[in-house]
C-alpha cells in the first residue's frame, strides 16, 4: 500500500510535479529490477554490478549531476534540486533493505570530493565511468582507529617525485570490496584537520588488499576492510590543494548526514505500512488485532511521531 509514502508528498510545498516524476521512475525501477531480488542479494552479501548500469540507463545514477560529465538531470523544465535528490533516495528505501540504496548509490558519497573539488582532468577521467554504470566509486574516511574524529586519521601519504606511495588501513568502507575508485582520507601534513588531503585512488592496483565484513543488518551492501600498503598514486590524483581535504570531507558529510536523515524518515513510514497491513491481517481472539484500542493508540501514536519527524 502507498498511504504514508504518498499522502504527504502532495501537502509540501517543496514538491511539484518534477518531483513527483521522479518518484514514478524511481517506483518504476524498484518495482521492476530491485523488489523481485531483495533476498537474493540479501543473501549474497553485494548487489550485481549490472544493477549499477541499469540504475544508470534509467536515470537513476546521473540524477543531479553535471551534463557534461555524463549526469542526467531531471526534466527540462526546472533546474535538480535537494527535494529531488530526497525522493530518490526515500523511493529507494521502500524494499525495506537498506544495503541496496547504501550500495547502489554509493558515488553519492564518493563522487561529490571529485566534482567538487577534483582537477577537470580527474573529473572527466572518472564521473562519466561512475554515472554510467560502468565503475564503482566509495568513500574512505573511516579507520580502526576511530571514525567520528575525522581529524585524527593516520592512513598516511607521502609524496615521491610524481608519485604519492600511500600506507594504512580503512575500514567500514560501503561498497568497499566491488568499488573500483576510492577517495581516500590521507595524512599528507602535520597532526589534525590541516593535514589532510583527498586523494583518489584506484583499488585494482598493487599493494591494496581488501577484506569482507559481516555485518548485523544492510547485507546486500559489501562492506570492506581495506589495506593499503606502499601504494603508489599518481600526484594527479590528489582532489583539491594538498591539506585542504577536510574541509571537501565536511562538506561531504552534510548531504550525506541530511540524505541517512531522510532514510530513517522513509524507513518509519516503510515499517508503519508493514505494521499496519500485520495489524489489519491478524485476528486474535476472534477480530483482527486493528479493531483493538491499544493497538489503535500504539498506531496513532506512531503515526504522529511519523507525521511530525516527516514535517520538520
Ligand atoms: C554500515 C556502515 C557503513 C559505513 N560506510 C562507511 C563508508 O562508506 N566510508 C567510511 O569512511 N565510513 C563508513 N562507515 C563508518 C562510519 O562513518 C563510522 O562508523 C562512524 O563515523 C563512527 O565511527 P566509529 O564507528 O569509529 O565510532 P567511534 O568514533 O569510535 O564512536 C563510538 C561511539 O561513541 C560516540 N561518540 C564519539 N565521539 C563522541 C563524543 N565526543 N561525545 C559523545 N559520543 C561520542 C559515537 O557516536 C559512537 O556511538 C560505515 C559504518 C557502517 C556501520
Amino acid at each position: 500500500m502507498t498511504f504514508l509514502f504518498d499522502q504527504w508528498r502532495s501537502r509540501s510545498p517543496h514538491y511539484d510535479e518534477t518531483h513527483e516524476a521522479v518518484c514514478e521512475s524511481v517506483r518504476a525501477f524498484v518495482t521492476r529490477e530491485i523488489m523481485p531480488y531483495v533476498d537474493e542479494w540479501e543473501a549474497a552479501g553485494e548487489l550485481p554490478r549490472d544493477l549499477h548500469r541499469k540504475a544508470a540507463e534509467a536515470g537513476l545514477l546521473g540524477l543531479g549531476y553535471p551534463e557534461h560529465l555524463g549526469g542526467s538531470g531531471i526534466t527540462n523544465q526546472g533546474a535538480f534540486d535537494t527535494f529531488h535528490g530526497l525522493v530518490q533516495s526515500e523511493e529507494m528505501c521502500r524494499p525495506g533493505a537498506g544495503g541496496i540504496p547504501a550500495s547502489l548509490l554509493i558515488h553519492g558519497i564518493g563522487l561529490p570530493p571529485v566534482i567538487a573539488m577534483g582537477s577537470e582532468e580527474l573529473q572527466q577521467r572518472i564521473a562519466p565511468q561512475v554515472l554510467a554504470g560502468e565503475k564503482i566509486i566509495c568513500l574512505g574516511i573511516t579507520e580502526p582507529g576511530g571514525g567520528s574524529d575525522v581529524a585524527q586519521i593516520k592512513t598516511r601519504a607521502e609524496r615521491k617525485g610524481a608519485s604519492y606511495i600511500v600506507n594504512g588501513v580503512k575500514t567500514l568502507i560501503t561498497s568497499g570490496m566491488r568499488g573500483d575508485y576510492i577517495s581516500l582520507a590521507v595524512r599528507t601534513g602535520d597532526a589534525g584537520m590541516g593535514g589532510i588531503s583527498l586523494l583518489l585512488v584506484d583499488l585494482n592496483i598493487s599493494g591494496v588488499s581488501r577484506t569482507p565484513i559481516t555485518k548485523m543488518g544492510w547485507h546486500a551492501s559489501d562492506t570492506a576492510t581495506i589495506h593499503f600498503d606502499d601504494v603508489e598514486v599518481p600526484a594527479e590524483n590528489l582532489i583539491g590543494p594538498e591539506n585542504a581535504g577536510f574541509g571537501g570531507i565536511m562538506r561531504n558529510f552534510n548531504g550525506e548526514r541530511l540524505g541517512m536523515a531522510h532514510q530513517a524518515a522513509a524507513y518509519s513510514r516503510v515499517c508503519y505500512e508493514d505494521a499496519l497491513d500485520w495489524a489489519r491481517e491478524r485476528e486474535t481472539f476472534g477480530r483482527p488485532l486493528v479493531t483493538r484500542q491499544s493497538i489503535r493508540h500504539k498506531l496513532a501514536r506512531i503515526l504522529q511521531m511519523i507525521n511530525a519527524n516527516q514535517a520538520m
